[in-house]
Formats: C-alpha cells, structure tokens, sequence
C-alpha cells in the first residue's frame, strides 16, 4: 500500500462520473432547480462530491436545450458538453490547487488559465492551495459575458484550500454576484472555510450511499465482489476512498492480519507507508479496540481481524485496557502532529511499533 491518500490516474475518470453514481444522481436531480447563485456541497471526502459539482456544471451548460427551459440532464454529446470533456469550455473556471489537479487528472486548467502555472509544475513541489493568480482571473471571468450563452459557472475545490486573501476575493464576489454566474464550492472541511462565505452559499450535505450500492458500484470499476465490503470497512464506508486503497495495491489479507502482526511486534503492512499514513491507519485500529470494549462493533476492521480481543469482563483488568488504550491514543495523537516531515522515520516507525505492541497486550483473551 504505497499510496492510500491520493486517488490514482486509473481511479480518477470514474471518480469524477456522476451518472454512474446512483447516490449522487439522486442528489443531482434534487440540485439541478436550487435557485441562487451560490452552492456548498459539503460532506467527508469520498463520497463524490466534485464528481457531483462536475456533473451540475455540465447539466447548467449543456447546449442540448433551449436557453431558458429549465436544466435536465447533461446529454454528454453537444459541443458544451464535450466542451466540458476537453477540459476547454469557456463558461466553466475550475479553481483547484495543482496537488488536486494532478491527482484526478484534471490537467488543463478551463478558460485562460496561467499557463505558465501549469506548466511550471514540474518544477517544484505542486502547490495543495487555490493560488491568488486563480481567484485574479476568477474575477475576471465572472465580470465578463458567456460566451456560449448558457451562463457561467465557477467551481472551487476544495473550497477549504484557499488562503486568507484568495477567501477574501471570492467573499468579495460573493458579496455583489455579477448576473449569470453560478459558484459551486465543494468541501471536505467546511468548518475552514469563512463563516461569511458559508452564509452566502445554499449549503448541501453530501448523502451516503447505501452500503449495495457502493458495493456494486466498486464491483463495476474492477474490485472484487468479496473484497468491496472489506474495502468499504477500512475507509469507513466511503466508495471512492475504497476504490482509491483498491488501485493502490493494499492486500486485503494485510489488513486483517495488523493486529496480530502489531501484537507480535511486527510492522506488518505499516513498514512502506510514510510514518502519517502509519500513524493514520494506527489510530483506525485504536479507535477499534476502544469500541471492542466498551463491546461495542469495530469500525475499519472487520471483526474476525480481532477475534483475539474481547470486550473487558473483568474490572480491574478493564481499567488497566482502558488506561493503555487512552495512553496509546494520546501517543498517537501526539506523533501525528510530526508525522508529515520527521526527522527520523525509521525510529518513528518502531516506536509506533512498540507503543502498538504494548497497548495490543491489554484485552487479549487469555
Ligand atoms: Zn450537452
């Protein structure tokens, strides 16, 4: 599992097909007549959200209808949308960080994007923030007139990746919205984001799918059916996030064996990720013996992982689990907050090893 965060090039066009999502189709037909020029889409990250902001944008600016009925479904053929597909319509400004623009292969920027921008990103680290050239010519492009006569539509994601002075330009925008141009903000962390920008936008909090349907969904890109549920497990139900571990070469069985490979002082399928995916996918399994007991279900693992854990019975024991479990989350806690740059990965490796080892001893069935 080299890779559990980004969604891979072979991941990213199905993750950005809104019409091959039933949930996020159901939540398009809803979206499609919300008056306002300003729309939020929130809610944790994959569940689709920019494949649904995606998919509006080319339903407002598909040229398969009259300019004034009322917005259906794109049709995927006329020049708007294809438009669209080419990465090339005029009426749509994508904002997004180069990092993200990368990830989901969306490498031309729409309009008349700074090509130097793009083009200078192979020389230096891809920049995660919405850069202020980008809301300079946001502005720009919602001051003039369509060009194609279907308004004009401005995405930003993540909306949470804008900076001070970007936030405070689009609030500016926001404020006094030019006529016939419609903003689409997409989040995973709408609590950084101004609470003025907030307010200015009708909020939507993004739906689940049911867990069938997100099952079927991974089985149609490739994942096998008995793996889907177990993938599902381990990102905590959301399938694009399931579909990205699928494509990022994680075994399955790897999986199911870290607890017993931790409780054994082993690595297991921790020892090639970067320490802040390890502390990650630590603090899963930490939050899952929390639950075990208090006899709760586990989250991320699927159960027969834990058979070895039971919920605690007998008191004092139970107190000595729960203080080295709340040791170990504080430990974790405390880790994650140096994880992304440390100064000795390998050290910090085997210490999260140790303190795994040592919490895991406690709630073992003996
Ligand atoms: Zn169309």
């Amino acid at each position: 599992m080299s890779k559990t965060t980004s969604t891979p090039m072979n991941a990213a066009a199905a993750t950005t097909n809104a019409a091959d999502m039933p949930w996020l189709a159901r939540q398009a037909s809803r979206l499609l007549h919300q008056p306002g020029h300003a729309l939020l889409l929130q809610g944790p990250s994959g569940l689709g959200q920019f494949g649904l902001a995606l998919y509006l944008a080319r339903a407002w600016l598909c040229e398969s209808r009259p300019p004034d009925a009322p917005a259906a479904a794109p049709c995927g053929h006329c020049a708007g949308c294809h438009a669209i597909a080419v990465r090339t319509h005029p009426d749509l400004l994508v904002l997004m960080p180069e990092a993200h623009q990368l990830e989901l292969g969306w490498t031309v920027d729409s309009g008349d994007a700074a090509d130097g921008e793009a083009k200078s990103t192979t020389k230096r680290k891809p920049s995660r923030d919405i850069r202020v050239d980008a809301m300079r010519q946001m502005i720009t492009f919602s001051q003039r007139t369509d060009s194609r006569g279907r308004g004009k539509v401005v995405l930003v994601y993540p909306a949470e990746n804008m900076n001070a002075v970007t936030a405070n330009a689009l609030l500016k925008t926001l404020e006094e919205p030019p006529g016939g141009t419609r903003f689409l903000l997409v989040s995973d962390a709408a609590d950084r984001l101004l609470p003025t920008i907030r307010s200015r936008c009708h909020t939507w909090a993004m739906q689940w799918p049911d867990a069938r349907e997100a099952a079927d969904w991974l089985h149609r890109h490739g994942v096998a059916e008995a793996q889907a549920a177990t993938l599902l497990q381990i990102v905590g139900g959301r399938p694009l996030d399931a579909l990205a571990l699928a494509h990022s070469g994680m075994n399955v069985q790897d999986w199911l064996n870290l607890p017993q490979a931790l409780a054994q002082g082993h690595a297991g399928l921790l020892a090639p990720l970067p320490p802040a995916q390890a502390v990650r996918v630590l603090q899963k399994l930490c939050h899952d013996l929390h639950s075990l007991l208090a006899g709760g279900a586990p989250r991320y693992f699927p159960p027969q992982s834990l058979t070895a854990w039971q919920p605690a019975t007998d008191a004092p024991l139970a107190s000595t689990a729960w203080a080295a479990l709340g040791q170990w989350a504080q430990q974790l806690a405390q880790t994650a907050r140096t994880a992304e740059h440390p100064l000795a990965p390998e050290l910090m490796l085997a210490s999260l090893v140790e303190q795994a080892r040592n919490a895991l001893h406690w709630g073992r069935r003996r």
